[in-house]
């Protein structure tokens, strides 16, 4: 089998079975206990690493390995959540994010939650994970697809007017097409999938972090300004996704045609 995803980085399929909008409320379903059960965990403004590792393993409907790690460069990120990996395949996912080894802010609640959101999102798809695999598999994370996904995908957008935001999106297209330029068919495809992939996590990442922000605020909690962003908006995530669509779109009717040529030249 090409891509086996094993069990470690997926619940098993009766857990995660269903269209995509019943794993996206199973999801939502375990951050909303880990949120719970964290905010009766908060003391003097502070929550145990070891709270937040036992309250999230609680709220997994399967036993599986989730770390927190302290985030190395925190003046770049807020956050982060990857694979841990060992002998070349992946045994767990750890999520990085401030702290001082024992404990985390209340209000960095947020920014773990959308981290959370990432790997749980994870578990109930292992798609993200067997594109993952495929990417690395065929050398496709290269500084081409960093340049693009951190300075085109995942870069913040400015723009007043509705003709500055098609211009906007136009150049994003320029771009993702410098990026591809030069692969093969097969490896734009593996490339834009997961890509999109990636942006529908970030979708859910940003909804969840905002929504926590604003239950927390409504509690009292005085939280960073940046914790209620709409992530939507502000990186025009959907756009882009769609972008990801056309293009890939585009590629598969080309190659059709290219296909179809191929043949009628051999037929004649
Ligand atoms: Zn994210």
């Amino acid at each position: 089998m090409i891509n086996p995803v094993n069990q470690f980085v997926k619940f098993s399929y009766d857990i995660s079975k269903g269209s995509m909008a019943t794993r996206y409320e199973k999801t939502k379903n375990v951050t909303d206990k880990v949120y719970d059960g964290l905010l009766d965990k908060i003391q003097d403004g502070k929550i145990r690493i070891k709270d937040i590792e036992a309250v999230t393993a609680d709220a997994l409907p399967e036993k599986k390995y989730i770390k927190i790690v302290r985030l190395k460069n925190s003046d770049e990120y807020e956050g982060g959540c990857d694979y841990i990996e060992k002998r070349g395949d992946y045994i767990g996912q750890e999520i990085d994010i401030a702290t001082n080894g024992k404990t985390i802010k209340a209000e960095a609640l947020p920014t773990y939650m959308h981290e959370l959101t990432h790997a749980v999102d994870t578990l109930y798809n292992p798609k993200y994970t067997a594109k993952t695999k495929e990417m690395e598999r065929k050398n496709l994370y290269d500084r081409k697809f960093d340049r693009c996904y951190d300075n085109s995908l995942y870069a913040e957008e400015k723009y007043k007017t509705e003709s500055e935001k098609t211009e906007l999106i136009n150049k994003r297209k320029k771009e993702i097409k410098q990026w591809l330029a030069g692969r093969t068919a097969d490896e734009k495809i593996t490339s834009i999938q997961l890509a999109k992939a990636m942006l529908e996590s970030e979708v859910k990442a940003y909804h969840s972090e905002a929504m926590y922000a604003k239950k927390m605020q409504e509690k009292g909690f005085k939280l960073p300004e940046d914790q209620y962003v709409d992530g939507e908006k502000a990186f025009l995530f959907k756009e882009k996704i769609q972008l990801l669509n056309d293009i890939g779109k585009d590629i598969i009717r080309r190659e059709r045609c290219k296909h179809a040529k191929a043949l009628a030249a051999k037929q004649a």
